[in-house]
């Protein structure tokens, strides 16, 4: 048989998820009766709205006919699309860098699209993170052999940048390594928290000093309300020259299932000998990606329409709203937390515990499933990530057997 790929060894034990689902399955087993509600995955509940429906169903319809029927698309994305969402979600923000269509690249998803912005960057560049922070930005490093052994507490190839309480969920910029890949998630997932515009100046100015590149996770822009802070990087003078930005039809619309997302890749980003990262990422797309679902394209364009707009603001309203009960249910138990007002996320802070141990006692006294806050880094220690993704009846129920916590 064929060698296996030595980076596979490299990735430590279980992804988060599964883990969850193994210790959730040992507990049904010896507690049946228990009616597990689950604030621990960041997957969407509520059912796609009308107006997007239509489209997808309309879409899907004209597939069966031979006027309507197209088979391969661009693989950047229908060109209205395209245009599309350059104007309606970047253009008409406060100070933003114009986006041209052509530097919006859809795709099937922001998790697809950072695999392959791993493949475009290579396994030679130094690699910083938030810690915590998604798992898809370090396990996909430790897939490429851009990660370097595993020692312990961390990789060794990673620059770990810790977001804790002492620091306001903002990393101390100064580590971010030169000539490299930083991957910057605001609003932040697992934390909540929120990059105000002072601090995305400070992170662009420290990247370019560094001659380095931001991979800005914007996925869950459209759960910020305050109209102060930035929804994307191109808000912030330079950042064209510095960073690319992911971004997801997933979470604001309900398409974690449909499968729709986007990349800006300006035209202005190059690398060190000057060539173009944009006709790099356009000979990827066009290499390993065959363009997303024609259909989920058509959700998509009746999302950015003012009906659909309308929609993807009452559905983020809805999982907000559940942040906010979620959030006032721990704030009055005297936990300590952060996030869940411009973020489906509250990040609860246990000092000196250890996070699988609360996550343990939150399903056996709560039956309620979280995420434990290691499971996104070392500084994650301690914390449990809560998730506003869930019906409103699983939320407020949820809420009123965390009181049972002790
Ligand atoms: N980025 C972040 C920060 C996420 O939390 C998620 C999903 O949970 C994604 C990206 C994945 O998005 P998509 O469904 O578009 O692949």
């Amino acid at each position: 048989m064929v060698p296996r790929n030595p980076h596979m060894a490299h990735l430590t034990a279980g992804y988060l998820f599964p883990e969850i689902a193994r210790r959730r399955r040992e507990f049904l087993r010896s507690h049946p009766e228990a009616q597990l509600i689950s604030l621990g995955i960041g997957n969407t509940t509520e059912p796609i709205t009308p107006h997007i429906d239509l489209a997808l169903t309309d879409a899907a319809r004209r597939l069966g006919t031979r006027e309507g029927y197209t088979g391969y698309g661009e693989e950047q994305g229908m060109m209205a699309l395209r245009e599309r969402i350059a104007q309606v979600l970047y253009n008409q923000l406060p100070g933003i860098d114009p986006i041209a269509p052509d530097e919006v690249f859809v795709s099937d998803g922001a998790k697809c699209d950072i695999g392959r912005l791993q493949v475009l960057f290579g396994y030679h560049l130094p690699v910083a993170v938030q810690d915590p922070s998604y798992p898809v930005y370090v396990d996909g490093s430790v897939i490429i052999g851009a990660a370097g052994p595993w020692n312990g507490t961390g990789y060794e190839g990673i620059t770990y940048l810790p977001c804790t309480a002492e620091n306001g969920y903002f990393p101390e910029l100064s580590r971010i390594p030169s000539k490299g890949l930083v991957y910057f998630c605001s609003p932040n997932n697992p934390t909540g928290a929120v990059a105000s515009r002072a601090q995305l100046e400070a992170l662009v100015e420290e990247v370019r000093k560094k001659r380095s590149l931001i991979i800005f996770d914007a996925a869950y822009a459209e759960f910020i309300r305050d109209p102060v802070l930035p929804k994307s990087i191109y808000q912030i003078p330079g950042a064209k020259e510095c960073a690319i930005e992911v971004n997801s039809f997933s979470k604001p619309i309900g398409f974690t299932g449909v499968r729709l997302g986007w990349s800006i890749v300006p035209k202005t980003l190059r690398y060190e000998d000057g060539t173009s990262v944009n006709a790099d990422w356009n000979r990827i797309c066009t290499t390993l990606f065959n363009g997303a679902s024609n259909i989920a394209q058509q959700g998509g364009y009746a999302a950015l329409s003012p009906k659909g707009l309308t929609e993807m603001r009452r559905l983020t309203d809805f999982y907000l709203e559940n942040a906010r009960l979620i959030r006032a249910t721990l704030t009055e138990m005297g936990i300590s937390c952060v996030g869940g007002d411009n973020s489906p996320y509250i990040w609860a802070h246990f000092p000196g515990r250890d996070s699988w141990d609360v996550f343990s006692q939150i399903m056996e006294q709560c039956w309620v499933i979280c995420t434990p806050g290691s499971g996104f880094g070392p500084a994650g220690q301690s914390f449990i990530r809560f998730s506003a993704f869930g019906h409103r009846e699983d939320v407020e129920e949820a809420c009123r057997r965390l009181r049972r916590f002790r």
